[in-house]
């Protein structure tokens, strides 16, 4: 939980005492009151139309309403908020039971190829296909622990890519080279249309993107797979539609797919194996570069789309792609200084 968001709760819950402490004083005042002045009626020292024109009950009455309202709104948002963590708890478990698996499996894989190596005497056209398996898996493991190291930088907002002024020929060559990431032969990709204008872009930041989106179009999908993607623009963004044949996403999970740690359970759906984060790093490399991406689907078995749309450089968002062009000089200029002493 965000360090502000449970001081605001710890806060509610203080405010919520509070009110429901000068609620009890309020009406105990109340009581011993009324009781003092009806007892006065009664032994005949008042007269009752006094009731209805003292002005003081009706405060506490006012005021008791406001203070039930107020621990009501304290119980509501407290009641959310706990509700909310429970929410990200079973996520979390979730995430770690996932990345165990991730973790484990090339791990073991390494394990027993390595015993294999050392107890057996294996040929040595078998012994280069084991290497070369093991270097998969190690490369594997590679890029799953980068990649969180990564996201917790994002989340940290300590990351630091390295943007400039890209021609819009880029984002083909990007989307190309995840193809070629991912071994998809030439039949089974389109690219349709072409983006006009020119982004400001970090290029590795970019391919993890289109590497992330590839990846999920072939995991969410039985073979032959079929990517297309359709490149267009309007006067202020380039629009990429990231397009499979998939298995679909319905409408409800559709709204969190984005989120951290969130995978669709479905026992329609293959048991395909990951850890959740893919969508939530696009989506905030996305957010970095002034961009927005979303996804239409039809529903299950339907095919997926995946909108993005980056900012044309110098037709939208000026100040804030300067301010990463800034970012980015500034970085490089240090460097420079750093190498030449
Ligand atoms: P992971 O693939 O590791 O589970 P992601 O963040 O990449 O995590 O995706 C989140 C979820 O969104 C996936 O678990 C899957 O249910 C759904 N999803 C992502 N891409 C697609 C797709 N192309 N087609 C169908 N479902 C998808």
């Amino acid at each position: 939980m965000k360090k502000h968001q449970s001081q605001f709760i710890l806060l509610a819950f203080i405010l919520a005492q509070i009110a429901w402490l000068g609620l009890l004083g309020l009406w105990i005042y109340w009581y011993v009151s009324n009781y003092i002045f009806y007892k006065e009626v009664g032994k005949g020292y008042l007269i009752p139309s006094n009731v209805f024109v003292d002005n003081s009950k009706v405060g506490v009455f006012v005021i008791g309403i406001i203070m039930i309202v107020g621990i009501a709104t304290a119980v509501f948002v407290i009641f959310r908020n706990l509700t909310v963590q429970r929410k990200i708890t079973g996520l979390y478990d979730n995430f770690i039971a996932n990345i165990t698996h991730e973790l484990k499996s090339p791990l073991s894989s390494i394990q027993l190829y390595l015993e294999t190596l050392s107890s057996k005497n294996i040929p040595p056209d078998k012994q280069k296909e084991f290497y070369s398996i093991m270097a998969k898996d190690t490369d594997r493991l590679h890029k799953l622990i980068n990649s969180i190291l990564e996201i917790s930088r994002i989340e940290q907002k300590r990351v630091s890519h390295n943007y400039h002024i890209s021609s819009a020929e880029i984002i083909n060559k990007l989307i190309e080279n995840a193809f070629k990431n991912f071994r998809l032969p030439e039949n089974v990709t389109k690219i349709e249309g072409s983006v006009r204008g020119k982004c400001v872009i970090d290029k590795d930041a970019m391919q993890i993107v289109f590497d992330n989106l590839t990846d999920n179009a072939i995991k969410y999908s039985s073979p032959p797979h079929s990517i297309s993607i359709r490149l267009k623009n309007n006067d202020k963004q380039n629009i990429i539609e990231f397009s499979d044949q998939g298995i679909g996403i319905g409408l409800k999970d559709q709204k969190t797919i984005f989120n951290k740690f969130h995978r669709v359970y479905n026992k329609n759906i293959p048991n395909v194996k990951g850890t959740g984060l893919g969508l939530f790093w696009v989506k905030e490399i996305i957010k970095l570069h002034g961009g927005k991406i979303s996804v239409k689907s039809e529903g299950l078995n339907k095919g997926t789309t995946f909108i993005i749309e980056l900012p044309i450089y110098k037709t939208s968002k000026i100040l804030y792609i300067k301010s990463l062009l800034r970012q980015t000089a500034k970085k490089e200029k240090f460097m420079e200084a750093a190498d030449g002493e």
